[in-house]
């Protein structure tokens, strides 16, 4: 039986806004953050903006709070609830940090819903200052990837995803996503998979004019109610055509094997099996 794995970025995907961004604007950080926005990568600006926080007596609780009420689409919050119960591995992979990420899913319940996160590790220090720092040590040789920053290469955690499955278990992957960051990992994608990129965002426009190098089926989205709506689909549509494989192999296996060609026939097109084959198999049938 194969595993659904869905994998979601976070900013403008998972959250309809931006979680840096947030913090930001709602505590007052838009000047020194403009300020500074061409000095620093991304990943070491928010440490900054974090350190200014604190200079200014913030303390972690008040960023949680913040946090707490950046807005979440209720059919999303609902969907995730649904296939976590369904039985789905539910991951994040993304360039915004622990401690935001940890936050906002846990103030709506849905921390527990995730079987990892992937994303720049934060603490808060000994002073109280919450740390942000890149999810790839930058003192270790860079990851090699010429699509994605240095901080993080996404499409590195879904091979390393991709690893760990076992021999028996074939991994159906449901990617969603709306930045350039989220290119590399989409590409990761085989055969099978699923990606779902946010239209007229960065990610859609990438896909679209490079369709020949993606494998994985395209989906887009606009809005959290057609994000809900379309996976709660494909996934309905993955297990079906996973019992049937499941159900036609058991059969296979069997001595006692009844199918009849018609049978086998539908079960085929199911499973995609080549064209070629089919014309075969209903051509034995007409006879
Ligand atoms: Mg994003
Ligand atoms: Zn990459």
């Amino acid at each position: 039986m194969a595993r659904i794995v869905v994998v979601f970025d976070f900013d403008r995907t998972l959250i309809d806004g931006d979680s840096d961004r947030w913090v930001v604007t709602q505590m007052g950080l838009t000047s020194l953050f403009n300020q500074l926005r061409s000095t620093l990568p991304w990943n070491s600006l928010m440490d900054r903006m974090m350190k200014e926080l604190h200079s200014q007596g913030k303390t972690a609780d008040d960023i949680a709070e913040c946090l707490g009420r950046m807005p979440l689409h209720p059919r999303v919050i609902a969907v995730i609830k649904s296939i976590h119960a369904l039985g789905c591995d539910l991951r994040i992979i993304s360039d915004a940090n622990q401690f935001f990420i940890e936050k906002i899913l846990d103030h709506h319940g849905l921390l527990g819903c995730f079987s990892q996160i992937s994303t720049n590790p934060s603490f808060v220090d000994d002073e109280g200052r919450l740390r942000i720092f890149p999810y790839h040590d930058l003192n270790t040789p860079p990851h090699g990837c010429h699509l994605c920053p240095p901080n993080l290469c996404k499409g590195l955690v879904i091979a390393q995803i991709r690893a760990s499955t076992t021999e028996n278990e074939k991994t159906r992957f449901i990617y969603l996503g709306d930045g350039n960051g989220d290119f590399c990992p989409s590409l990761k994608l085989g055969e099978g998979d699923h990606v779902m990129p946010r239209k007229e965002y960065p990610l859609w426009n990438r896909l679209s004019s490079n369709a020949t190098l993606v494998k994985a089926e395209v989906h887009d989205w606009g809005n959290g109610e057609e994000l809900a709506k379309i996976l709660l689909h494909l996934i309905n549509t993955i297990s079906t055509e996973e019992n049937i494989k499941s159900s036609l192999s058991n059969q296979l296996d069997s001595s006692e094997c009844k199918t009849s060609t018609h049978e086998l026939t539908s079960i085929r097109e199911v499973r995609g099996e080549p064209f070629r084959q089919r014309r075969a198999l209903q051509a034995k049938e007409s006879h």
